[in-house]
């Protein structure tokens, strides 16, 4: 399993940086992300070192989805949030910090504020050049 001794995420699977695990299996860890957006805002971090989903081998990406479901219906039952964001940030100007792949799962609840950015619209002429590109 690819390893990086320079990535923080890598000490924590290693356990030389400590962390609130409250997952871990041969390939996954889950622990609880030290700067949350929300309470019990948790990671789910394959132990497999990449720095984007780009890169990640297919099995792990398997592996990572089934305990991101896994740990989102974990979150639902203990914590008795209403909703959840699954966010997944690659590359710094999407703000990733960590170049280690990571899945953020941030419980929401009941009357507190959400906001999400949006205003980047185009014409449809240019939404039609993105989709030719895309699909
Ligand atoms: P990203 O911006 O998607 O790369 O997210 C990195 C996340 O890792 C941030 O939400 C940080 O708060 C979190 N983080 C960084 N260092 C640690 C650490 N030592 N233990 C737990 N979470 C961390
Ligand atoms: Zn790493």
């Amino acid at each position: 399993m690819h390893k990086d001794p320079d990535c923080i995420f890598c000490k924590i699977i290693e356990g030389t940086i400590p962390s609130y695990k409250i997952f871990e299996d041969d390939n996954l860890v889950s622990f609880m992300d030290i700067n949350p957006f929300e309470k019990g805002h948790v990671l789910v971090v394959p132990k497999h070192h990449a720095a984007t989903i780009g890169e990640l081998p297919e099995e792990v990406l398997v592996q990572l989805a089934k305990a991101v479901q896994k740990i989102a219906v974990r979150l639902k039952e203990r914590l008795g949030c209403s909703g959840l964001n699954v966010l997944q940030n690659n590359g710094a100007s999407a703000g990733q910090t960590v170049p280690h792949v990571h899945v953020h799962l941030i419980p929401r609840y009941e009357g507190k504020p959400l906001r999400f950015q949006s205003g980047e619209y185009g014409s449809d002429e240019e939404m039609k050049t993105f989709y030719e590109k895309l699909r």
